[in-house]
Parts: structure tokens; sequence; C-alpha cells
């Protein structure tokens, strides 16, 4: 069947982008989306993300063994249903700090800087708790709002934060701020909001929108240098959708490397490698993979902590060095260990602490044995010792905030790192120990204008017409932030770059 705009995958950006483009109704469009529709009932609720790990929703992806990390295998959650990873994330609505959208445009990525982003991060949100219009959006289809019910534990824990030192910020998603504030979550009367609640729903009934679940796209059907369809599975049989005027790939930092490898768009060597004819010889598909490692400070308390309701609470940015931009972010949980589970780890509160700017980078590359299965993943997490080096000050200052005052009246004593890692090679050894995932991939098909780019800086996939990228694969650098907000307002600016529409 024949579309003008065919959009490969239903996560966050997909459903932005056949929400936007099928607002014109001259336009037909289809959105394919691997996973399923229908969604288990733990989806609806903020505080159950993790029980959604490991089920049918999850594309349950795990790393190669990671060097950096002992040799360890991490587990890395994709979501596999409309909405994405939207669908089964933690929720939390955080933009960059300004500094994030500004290094994009200085390495390349030219109109990506902050003052070009801001109307596509205000686009995405309807913020009400927000103090200042100028910097966030008020009427967009995302509701982002700080949790509702207050909590004793987390207000005691920005008095901790400013205790040791950090400013109390007004609002840490202005792009402006650093310090302690509070965190704002996608969650609407207490109830999960996907980019499929947000975007998708309110226009499935639209006569010009075609959504396919349980449709994985196999591969793109090229025509010389263009990209004409896809050709995809739908119940165990090969189909094939035509594009008019554009595919548009949106299937994700690991899923859209791996789409264009398969159609032969990608490094030659790897291609021929893993038996694939090389349609487009693209030495950056699937190089640059980055997320934020992140490792846990974690304290026993003397009583319960964990609340019933879905309560609100801070988190904390900041920099591991004055003369730096911001690279460290610490967030606040009411379990001890890390948020996966550690039996038997008991009542507390912990800060996941994270390097938002990792200098290391790994890739996603085809599995020469099995090149349609999992691809290969490599994060390649603290390859880079100065990514070490930081996340050891970062438990430090941590540390600082787990033990000041504000934290007494609940504090019992520390769990992880614990007594015995105090040094800076006991940290150290305890950050490569400990390191696991912010589940935020990005940079396999980056934004530039070099030779390693994949997409150029209006998306279009360099050298193949009629095919852009836009997801968070397109990410030249990972932002100071979770990822999720970022990537709408890509998705946002893509739908503007491809019709032309403001
Ligand atoms: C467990 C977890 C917790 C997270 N917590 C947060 C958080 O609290 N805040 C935050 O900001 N970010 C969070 N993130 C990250 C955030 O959700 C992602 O950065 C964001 O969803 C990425 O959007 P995307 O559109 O690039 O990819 P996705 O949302 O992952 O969408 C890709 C879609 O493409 C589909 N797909 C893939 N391959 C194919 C194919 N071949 N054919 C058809 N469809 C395909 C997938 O099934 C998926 O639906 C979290 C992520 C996870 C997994």
């Amino acid at each position: 069947m024949a579309f003008d705009y065919v959009v490969v995958g239903g996560g966050t950006a997909g459903c932005v982008l056949a929400s936007r483009l099928s607002q014109d109704p001259d336009v037909q469009v289809l959105l394919l989306e691997a996973g399923g529709a229908t969604r288990p009932a733990a989806m609806a609720d903020p505080m159950r993300w993790t029980f959604l790990v490991g089920t049918e929703v999850d594309w349950a992806y795990e790393t190669v063994p990671q060097p950096g990390a002992g040799g360890a295998i991490c587990s890395w959650p994709r979501g596999k249903v409309l909405g994405g990873s939207s669908s089964i994330n933690a929720v939390m609505h955080t933009r960059g700090h300004r500094d994030s959208y500004d290094a994009w445009a200085d390495a390349g990525a030219t109109g990506w800087d902050y003052p070009t982003m801001l109307p596509f991060l205000k686009r995405i949100e309807r913020a009400v708790d927000a103090p200042d219009s100028r910097y966030r959006g008020m009427n967009g289809p995302m509701i982002v709002a700080q949790g509702e019910v207050a909590h004793p534990l987390w207000e005691g824990a920005v008095e901790a934060a400013v205790e040791v030192g950090h400013p109390g910020a007004t609002d840490l998603n202005n792009g402006l701020e650093e310090g302690v504030g509070w965190s704002e979550y996608n969650v609407v009367d207490g109830v999960r909001q996907s980019a499929a609640d947000a975007y998708l729903v309110p226009g499935l009934e639209r006569p010009n929108l075609a959504v396919v679940t349980g449709a994985q796209a196999r591969r793109l059907l090229l025509d010389g240098g263009r990209c004409s369809g896809v050709e995809y599975t739908k119940d165990g049989e090969l189909r094939t959708a035509s594009a008019e005027r554009q595919v548009v790939l949106a299937a994700g930092a690991i899923g859209s490397p791996q789409l264009l490898l398969l159609s032969g768009i990608g490094p030659a060597a790897q291609l021929r490698e893993a038996g694939v004819d090389v349609a487009a010889d693209l030495a950056g598909v699937g190089e640059g993979l980055h997320d934020h490692p992140m490792t846990t400070v974690g304290y026993r308390t003397t009583r319960p902590v964990r609340a019933a309701a879905f309560v609100r609470k801070p988190h904390v940015r900041l920099r591991s060095d004055p003369a730096d931009p911001i690279d460290l972010h610490l967030i606040f949980s009411d379990s001890p260990a890390p948020s996966t589970g550690t039996p038997g780890a008991g009542d507390g509160y912990a800060m996941r602490v994270a390097l938002m700017t990792p200098f290391s980078r790994g890739s996603v590359r085809l599995n020469p044995a099995d090149p349609e299965g999992a691809p290969l993943i490599d994060p390649n997490y603290l390859a880079e010792e100065r990514d070490v080096e930081r996340m050891v000050v970062g438990v430090r200052r941590a540390r600082e905030v787990g033990e000041a005052k504000a934290f007494s009246p609940w504090r019992d004593r520390e769990l992880l790192p614990g007594p015995d890692v105090r040094d800076a090679a006991a940290c150290r050894e305890y950050v490569r120990r400990s390191v696991t995932t912010y589940f935020h991939p990005v940079g396999t098909c980056r934004i530039g204008v070099d030779d390693g780019a994949v997409v150029d800086p209006e998306l279009r996939v360099r050298g193949v017409e009629g095919l852009r990228v836009a997801d968070a694969s397109v990410m030249p650098m990972i932002v100071s932030a979770n990822t999720n907000a970022t990537t709408l307002a890509i998705a946002e600016r893509a739908a503007v770059l491809m019709t032309g529409n403001p």
C-alpha cells in the first residue's frame, strides 16, 4: 500500500511524528510498531515501571561484556509497545541545561542550539507547576507536573542538598539553573502519560493515519539512491509499504541503526562480514553509542520510608569541576540499592549518581552470526578514565548530601558503597563494579556534517534520498538530563523540517 510518509517505530519520537504529520488531512501516514497496542496494568502505574522490565513490552536487550565494568553484562530494557520506552520508563520529565544543546551546534549539528530548541522543548509540554512561560510550555500535549504528594523524607533531601552547598533552584527544567529542585513527571492523576497517550491516541480516529502494531520493519526498500518504502513482517507474513514522500526512522538508538545496517547503509566492512549487500558506505551508522553511566550511594533508614502514593522527589544537577559544564546528576530513590531491586536491602534512601557527559563511546553492530537478531550493543562504559574520576567525585558529593544533618532523623547507616569504600582507589573500584545503565542510549545516528555523521542537520540520512532519522539516536552528545523530553523535542522539530509548517 502507498503512503506519503512511513514512520518506523511507534515510540517516543514515532508517536510525535505520526501525530504531527497526520495533522494535514491531505497526506497519508503509516506508523509501523513492532510491539503491541495492549498494555499490561503495571504500565499505567508510574511506581511499577521496574515490573515491566523483561516482560513482553521490553526488547530485553543485553550489552556485550563491559571491560570497564569488570566484564559485566548489563541489562538494557527498551520499550516494545506503542509509546516505546516512554511506556516503560520512570516518567521523569527533564530537559537538558542549555549547554547541552549549544554543544550540539558547536559539534556540527548546525541549528540545534538552545535558542533553536527552546520553542520545541516548550511545544511538547503543559508544565502546570512551572513559574516562567518564557522558558516553559503551557499548552503542549505532555502534562508535566511535580508529584502531587509531599513526603517529609524528600523535603529533608532538599534541605540536605542546600545544607552542603547546592543552590536551591526555582526550575531545573528552564535550561539555565543548577543545584537542587523538584523533579517533574509525566503523570496525570497518578497515571503514566506516555507519548502514545499524549500524542497518538488523540489522533487515532484520523482517516489519514494508519497504525499497524506487531509490524517489525526488516529492511528499507532502496530504489537507486532513494528510499521508497519499508519491508516488514506482520503475523508471520512479509509485507511492503511504499512512501511517496519519505520514510522516517524512529526505532530508537538501537532499532534505527540496526535497520539501516540491515538495509545496507553503514560501514561497508561490517556489512560484508554480516553478509549484507552495501547500498551506502556510511561509516558512522551504529557508532558513537553512549549512555549515562550510573552508580548508587544508599543508606538504610531507622524506619520505613516507602510511600503508598506517587510522591514528589528532588534531584540535583552539579559540576564535578566548577570550571566545566554540568556533568553530574543525583536522583533520589526510596530504595537504598539499585532500582531493579536487591533482595534484603531493607528500608532506605539512595542517590543514583549519573555522569551526564561521558566521553566513552561504543557501538551498535550487527551480530554476524544472526544479523536480524539482537545486535551487539557495546556502550563501552568507563573506557575513559576521566569518566571514572568524575563518577568518583559524584560518589563523594552524594555522600555529602546523604550524610547531611537534615537526613539524621532518618539515617541509620550507609549501605552503598559501604564503610570499607573510602579512599580514591576503593571508590574507583566501586564505580566500576556497580556501574549500570541510566536507560538513556543515544548517538548511533548522530547529526553532523563530518564523515562520521549519519544524518545532516535536517535529519536526512547522508547519501540516501527520501530517508530521515528522528529519535534519540541522532543526539550528537547526550544531554545533561533524562532523554525523553529531548527526544520529543527532536521529533517535533523533525516534523517541521519535513513539512515546512512551523
Ligand atoms: C526503563 C527505562 C526508564 C527510563 N526512564 C526515563 C525517565 O524517567 N525519563 C526520561 O526522560 N527518559 C527515560 N528513559 C529514556 C527515554 O524513555 C528514551 O530516551 C526515549 O523513550 C527514547 O525515545 P525513542 O523514540 O528514541 O525510542 P523508543 O521510545 O524506544 O521507541 C522506539 C520504538 O521503535 C520500535 N521499533 C524498534 N525497532 C523496530 C522495527 N524494526 N520495526 C518497527 N518498530 C520498531 C520499538 O518497539 C519502540 O516502540 C527511560 C528508558 C527506559 C527503557
